[in-house]
């Protein structure tokens, strides 16, 4: 398949990089010329702007860091829905608000195109292992269309619901996540400002009905488990920042709908203090620094 890729970060270039292995024609674009340049050195094409990736293409995939950029490369000047070849299927996989995403799904219908919104979860590993999860909003018959694509990216691919319905799962579940990690953090200060060994808080916690992902699998505290970034000053995974942009998106949603979040909301606020002080490129699990003892 002939495939537009726009947005080669740190997510879609490994991401466009499955889809070369798969056998697959990408063109990319993307703002740095370096990410073009690893693109085209493992056998991609890179185009002048975002417009001309597409000419030719059947599907393009979008990667961008937030609604706005992708509001711009799809309905700004010479945007995707006013020059794409007619026919061609929009993939946008970044995360961004569902109210940006049904405005753009809608703006791009008006004009004879089907969209999915495809927000993703598993990380830059889970991009370049190309087992990332899909949750997907939009008609069935363009999940169709788009699903083997996906399948070379990812592992899981869910139907949410109509547009924007995949962005809601994600700002859902990032909500949780970030709240989960601040309640563990919290936890594990109290046991710990009791004398506990947080090694053996965890075990006993892991087995009892306090346990989650964040406690098991990605255990905030140093020394606790190997292999996270707890143990390795909180460098790589999932930033501060990105956690603070996916909080951001669950408070302006819950009052765009009308729904109470006040543990998101509070763990937003949290988050962004935490930045503030100089940590928003550290993994979120940095929190726990935040709720640390006086010394
Ligand atoms: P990134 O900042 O590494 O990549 C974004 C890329 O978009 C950059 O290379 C930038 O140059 C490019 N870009 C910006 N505006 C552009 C434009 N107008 N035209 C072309 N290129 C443009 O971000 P990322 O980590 O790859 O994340 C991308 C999206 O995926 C975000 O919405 C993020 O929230 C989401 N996401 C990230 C992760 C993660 O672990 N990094 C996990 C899940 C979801």
């Amino acid at each position: 398949m002939n495939i537009a890729f726009i947005g080669l970060g740190n997510m879609g270039l490994p991401m466009a990089l499955n889809l070369v292995k798969g056998g697959h024609a990408v063109t990319g674009f993307d703002l740095s010329r370096s990410q073009m340049d690893s693109l085209v050195a493992a056998g991609g094409k890179v185009a002048a702007n975002a417009a001309a990736t597409a000419v030719g293409a059947e599907v393009v995939i979008t990667m961008l860091p937030a609604s706005k950029h992708v509001e711009s490369v799809y309905l700004g000047d010479g945007g995707l829905v006013s020059n794409a070849p007619s026919g061609c299927l929009f993939v946008d996989c970044s995360t961004i608000s569902p109210a940006s995403a049904r405005k753009v799904a809608k703006a791009a219908s008006d004009r004879g195109f089907q969209m999915v919104d495809a927000p993703v979860s598993g990380g830059t590993a889970g991009a370049q292992a190309g087992t990332l999860t899909f949750m997907v909003g939009g008609p069935l018959d363009a999940l169709a269309r788009a699903k083997p694509l996906l399948e070379k990216m990812g592992k899981n691919i869910f139907h949410a619901g109509d547009s924007g319905a995949g962005q809601t799962v994600k700002v859902c579940n990032n909500m949780l996540l970030g709240i989960l990690m601040v309640g563990t953090s919290e936890a594990l200060r109290l046991g710990m400002a009791n004398g506990l060994d947080p090694k053996v808080l965890s075990e006993i916690m892991s087995k009892s009905s306090g346990r989650n992902w964040t406690l098991e699998l990605y255990n905030p505290c140093p020394g606790v488990m190997e292999n996270v970034p707890s143990s390795r000053n909180y460098a790589g995974g999932f930033g501060v920042d990105l956690m603070l942009k996916d909080l951001g998106l669950a408070v302006e949603n819950s009052l765009d709908v009308g729904a109470s979040t006040p543990l998101g909301a509070t763990a937003r606020n949290l988050y962004d203090i935490h930045s503030k002080q100089g940590n928003g490129t550290l993994d979120f699990s940095s929190i726990f620094r935040l709720l640390g003892q006086k010394t």
